[in-house]
């Protein structure tokens, strides 16, 4: 339904008209790997790393109709110390997957799009799986055909038996372990890749594109105009972070990018990024630590007033996107029908995740 109302307001022209009446209002995409992989494994089944092809596709829909601009020229305009073109839109990546380097920059280079990767220090220097990657690695490599769950509402039996099943499970444990403190997560993390009876080693080999780039690679990504912020250390939420945590890892993140690129490392991608995901504490946290800039995803187009340290993303990365729901998202046409749906129904503009968000609300 909402794939056909984009192909019918692209073919009336009605992303143009959005695209031209936000012309002065910059979007930030967010996206996490491109894969050389057709869709289809299970490892990515959510499309957070995108089909080259369609990447590609969208990136020359960018080049075409837009006015591609680095993240750090938006934080300079919101600083008052630079001027952008019109339709301007910038590119970032979250995480640190070594594709980005492989698969997506050379694609970027070619069309001239400046972008930002966003790493999480641990995943990238000390080749620690990012937790959600480690569950579906291991649900996918599993020979058991349900999970025990220990949780506070008792013992729970999460069925495994096909393809379905693992990932209403994945889903299952995604959310359980996201609401659990830091050092908690950890552990419920080992006993369930345990439980799945699933040797570590294999499980970060599972899917290839899972890999993160290494930190020698990091300074050939300047070369095809791909710039490297922090996504700080542990990829936990900075919010939910006592203050030694969170000014160890807002320091150390920066610290070690800037020692492997040679380069200042001046902004920050809040993990996750909702709005429950930073505040005034951790806005202080970040400008202490030397940051000149940092961006959630909550969707929305850049306002000129926009406070530097909370810049808004759109996200929209699946392998089924369609050009014209893509041109719909970056013309801000959705968010536009979603705020006029609001204030008929006096509901929310911006929801607190869920929909407005990638499917697994991972970012
Ligand atoms: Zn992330």
């Amino acid at each position: 339904m909402k794939q056909a109302i984009f192909s019918i307001s692209g073919i009336l022209g009605v992303d143009r008209l959005f695209a031209y009446l936000n012309r002065n209002r910059p979007v930030v995409l967010v996206f996490h790997g491109v894969t050389a992989e057709k869709p289809g494994h299970f490892c990515n089944h959510e499309g957070m790393h995108l089909y080259r092809p369609i990447f590609e596709r969208l990136m020359e829909f960018i080049a075409n109709r837009y006015h591609p601009v680095s993240l750090s020229s938006i934080v300079d305009w919101l600083e008052g110390r630079a001027v952008l073109p019109s339709r301007a839109v910038a590119v970032t990546f979250d995480d640190g997957y070594r594709n980005v380097l492989t698969e997506a920059a050379p694609v970027l280079a070619r069309l001239d799009i400046p972008a930002t990767l966003f790493v999480a220090t641990d995943f990238v220097f000390r080749r620690e799986a990012l937790w959600p990657d480690r569950i579906t690695s291991a649900l996918y490599l599993t020979k058991q055909k349900q999970l025990s769950l220990d949780t506070n509402g008792g013992a729970e039996n999460v069925p495994l038996r096909d393809e379905g099943e693992r990932i209403a499970a994945e889903h299952r444990l995604r959310s359980l372990l996201k609401n659990v403190p830091d050092d908690e997560r950890r552990t419920m993390l080992e006993e369930i890749v345990a439980s799945l009876g699933v040797d570590d080693v294999e499980a970060t080999s599972a899917w290839p594109d899972h890999a993160p780039i290494t930190p020698e690679e990091l300074p050939r990504l300047f070369e095809h105009g791909v710039d490297v912020g922090s996504h700080t250390c542990t990829h936990a939420i900075v919010s939910r972070m006592r203050e030694p945590q969170m000014e160890f890892e807002l320091a150390e993140s920066r610290r070690l990018i800037e020692r492997a690129t040679g380069r200042p490392c001046t902004l920050f991608s809040y993990p996750n990024g909702s709005p429950a995901d930073f505040n005034a504490r951790t806005r202080d946290a970040v400008i202490k630590a030397g940051y000149r800039g940092a961006v959630t995803t909550i969707k929305s187009e850049v306002a000129a007033m926009q406070d530097r340290f909370e810049i808004p993303r759109c996200t929209l990365t699946h392998n089924h996107i369609t050009l014209s729901e893509f041109a719909a998202e970056v013309s801000g046409l959705p968010r536009f029908l979603r705020r006029a749906k609001a204030r008929v129904t006096g509901g929310p503009a911006l929801p607190r995740g869920g929909s407005w968000q990638l499917d697994g609300d991972w970012v």
